[in-house]
């Protein structure tokens, strides 16, 4: 088993930032850890790395117990922080070598994680000279110097732009074909792009955990409608199948269905019938975006 946590509780002072939080992870895959700032995510993630230790509860990595078994599972696990912590006046050959030492690595192994990471052309610079998306690189060398099974990256795209974001998915992934991944972020796209799983995280408390083939193969579709004309929610909530109607901005309508058929001629007939015009029509599978809605909706 590469995560067990089993009924971890955290409280800090008088908060409870994880209530009772159970779920597993048992094979090479990538697994987002989703939810609203606050939810608990990093929480969890330290606890997981041996960074603190959980109030109550029992959490293991490659079967080694996190609080009898701490170094076992730092030697298991590679962890980018959050903050991603880098001493901004290293080299990066530098930085790679004095923690190589730390885990005791072999030296050869520094080329082999800037090879696997794309630092190559950016490797003699020191890290205070590189981009957003050049350290996160080094960040995830680090975690792989001591080629651990499995990875822990805390929120590993946030602050990137565009092209780094690409850059960071596609190595992440790559990564994921042999190791196990346990990702958070608060970005339900991440997931999307990224993940094979997701389990969702609310005010310290699992409430949900899916395969993402189940997501996109579920039973919802939003439509989004532009009219030229302001419409009541309940009246959009007498299309057939519909959900939820939200008034996202001016006359544009998010209408959620809960069918996998395609609904706008539906909607289109349902305008043509009472005399409204249709600006713009769209649909898109939102399995993932109305859960996460409805479930962290508080
Ligand atoms: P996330 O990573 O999902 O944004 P965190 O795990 O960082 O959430 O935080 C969960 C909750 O615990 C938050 O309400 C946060 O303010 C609180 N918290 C986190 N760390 C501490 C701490 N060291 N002391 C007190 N409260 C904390
Ligand atoms: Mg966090």
């Amino acid at each position: 088993m590469s995560i067990e946590v089993e009924n971890i509780t955290k409280i800090y002072g008088s908060q409870k930032a994880l209530n009772n939080v159970s779920f597993k992870v048992n094979k090479p895959e990538i697994v987002g850890f989703l939810g609203p700032n606050g939810a608990g995510k990093s929480t969890m993630m330290k606890i997981l790395t041996t960074y603190i230790n959980a109030s109550d509860g029992l959490a293991k990595v490659n079967n080694f117990d996190v609080i009898t078994n701490k170094q076992k599972v730092q030697q298991s696990v590679g962890y980018l922080p959050e903050h991603n912590p880098l001493y901004l006046e290293q080299y990066v050959r530098e930085y790679l070598a004095f923690n190589a030492q730390v885990y005791a690595v072999d030296k050869n192994r520094i080329e082999e994680v800037i090879q696997l990471t794309g630092l190559t052309p950016e490797a003699h610079k020191k890290i205070g000279q590189l981009s957003k998306g050049y350290r996160q690189r080094v960040g995830l060398a680090n975690a792989l110097l001591h080629n651990p099974d499995v990875l822990i990256l805390d929120e590993p795209t946030t602050g990137l732009d565009p092209n780094q974001l690409v850059d960071i998915r596609n190595l992440i992934k790559n990564i994921g074909k042999e190791k196990t991944v346990f990702l958070s972020t608060h970005i339900m796209q991440e997931v999307e792009a990224m993940c094979d799983r997701v389990i969702i995280i609310n005010n310290g408390e699992i409430v949900a955990d899916k395969k993402l083939k189940e997501l996109r193969e579920g039973q919802e579709q939003i439509v989004i409608v532009e009219f030229d004309y302001r419409v009541e929610d309940a009246f959009l909530m007498k299309l057939p199948k519909v959900k939820h109607v939200l008034n996202t901005h001016d006359f544009v309508y998010e209408i959620t269905f809960s069918t996998a058929e395609d609904m706008r001629s539906h909607v289109f007939d349902f305008a043509h019938d009472n005399q409204l015009k249709i600006l713009q029509l769209n649909q898109k599978n939102a399995s993932l975006e109305s859960l996460f809605r409805d479930l962290t909706n508080n």
